[in-house]
């Protein structure tokens, strides 16, 4: 291969570079995607349980969460390849304490005798408070990335699959070379969206990888469409099809561990028996584990590392196809007024005061295809 040149290289096809792929895109940006397995398929967007929901204990990643599911509600309008892999089910978040501040204007809150559909928690002997968000639901996330990166593609987008990065250089005068094992490429700028391999590979200050399990069972008396998170057993249930559902479980490992499947698979029946009661008749059929990038306050990190040149777009700590869009379009911003010379780093905070209410009322309006 001889070094192609382009606008901006972005590496790694998880739901985070291709939403940011399409977003430059739009915006008439030369963009190669690089991606070391095949689109959606080589890390955590490839296992993820899609839930989307809006309350969140930091009200930054709340706001974050709704503009993402905005635009997953305003898919048609968002002029995306497909149908919407977005399923608006509702869904439903179990406290025990009495929820705080939620700035989702749709949420419900009472009690579990407030909501026919959860009668089968009524045995609970726990003062549950729950949390009901009508236009939350779940996402099929490979879908959603297949969906971006095939829009990016018919906006002139090159897509290489298979293609392993091994390693950058940035120049005296800030152009980028790209290094992969068959071959570079050069770009004004490069985004760094590998999601855990990056952090792995260069161990970045504030920034660790753990693995996520994701626990497929079947309990074949539960009648459940709509996904619940539950605080108190610090576990969820997100509906697959009729009588299986995904869970999760609080056992997980770090890079080199060994992935003890049993430890998993007994920690997340424990807490769904928290959930249903004891005398539920529950399977677990398969265990499995991707590994994600976190920050430390679980808020994605959007920031040129070196001032200029590389943006790493990441971090986003088990939470992040629900706010796959909003980020894309966030970092795209950044990288489209870093190449036209405006760009003045901010803080998150900075956002919630005024670029986060702006997409969720750009995904609410008739002119969202061109945002
Ligand atoms: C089991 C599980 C359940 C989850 N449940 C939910 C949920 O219910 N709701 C929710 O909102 N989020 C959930 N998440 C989190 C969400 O899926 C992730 O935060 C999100 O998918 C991360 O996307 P990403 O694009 O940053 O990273 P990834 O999807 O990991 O993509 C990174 C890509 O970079 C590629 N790559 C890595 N290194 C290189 C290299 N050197 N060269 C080229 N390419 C490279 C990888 O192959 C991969 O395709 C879950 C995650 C998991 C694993």
């Amino acid at each position: 291969m001889t070094a192609h040149h382009y606008d901006v290289v972005v590496i790694g096809a998880g739901v985070a570079g291709a939403s940011l792929c399409l977003q430059l895109a739009r915006q008439g940006v030369r963009v190669a995607l690089v991606e070391k397995g095949t689109v959606g398929a080589g890390g955590a967007t490839a296992l993820s349980g899609g839930i989307v929901r809006v309350h969140d204990p930091d009200p930054f990643l709340s706001s974050l969460s709704a503009a993402g599911r905005n635009l997953l509600l305003n898919w048609s309008k968002l002029g995306v390849e497909g149908p919407s892999p977005y399923t608006k089910s509702g869904v439903y978040w179990l406290k025990s304490d009495q929820p705080g501040r939620s700035i989702a204007t749709d949420t419900r809150v009472g009690r579990v005798a407030d909501f026919p559909r959860l009668n089968f928690l009524r045995e609970r002997s726990d003062p549950l408070h729950v949390l009901y968000e009508p236009d939350s639901g779940y996402v099929d996330a490979r879908r959603l990335c297949a969906s971006l990166v095939q829009s990016a593609i018919n906006l002139g987008v090159d897509v290489y699959e298979n293609t392993h990065v091994v390693g950058y250089e940035v120049s005296t005068s800030g152009e980028v070379t790209v290094r992969t094992h068959s071959g570079s490429f050069t770009a004004h700028k490069v985004a760094l969206c590998a999601g855990a391999g990056f952090v792995q590979m260069t161990r970045m200050e504030g920034a660790y990888v753990r693995s996520i399990p994701l626990v497929t069972v079947r309990a074949n008396s539960v009648r459940l469409e709509t996904p619940i998170i539950d605080e108190t057993a610090s576990t969820y249930m997100r509906p697959l099809r009729s009588g299986v559902f995904f869970c999760g479980s609080q056992k997980w490992s770090v890079p080199g561990e060994e992935f003890d499947r049993k430890a998993v698979a007994n920690d997340a029946l424990k807490r769904l028996r928290l959930v249903l009661g004891r005398n539920v008749d529950i399977e677990v059929i398969n265990v499995d584990q991707k590994y994600d990038a976190y920050s430390h306050d679980l808020r994605p990190v959007i920031r040129f590392i070196d001032g200029k040149s590389v943006l790493f777009l990441g971090c986003l700590s088990g939470r992040g196809v629900k706010y796959s869009l909003a980020v894309g379009v966030l970092a795209a911003r950044k990288l489209i007024q870093s190449m036209s010379g405006h760009y003045q780093e901010s803080v998150w905070d900075d956002c919630i005061g005024e670029e986060l209410p702006m997409l969720v009322t750009q995904a609410n309006s008739d002119e969202m295809v061109d945002a």
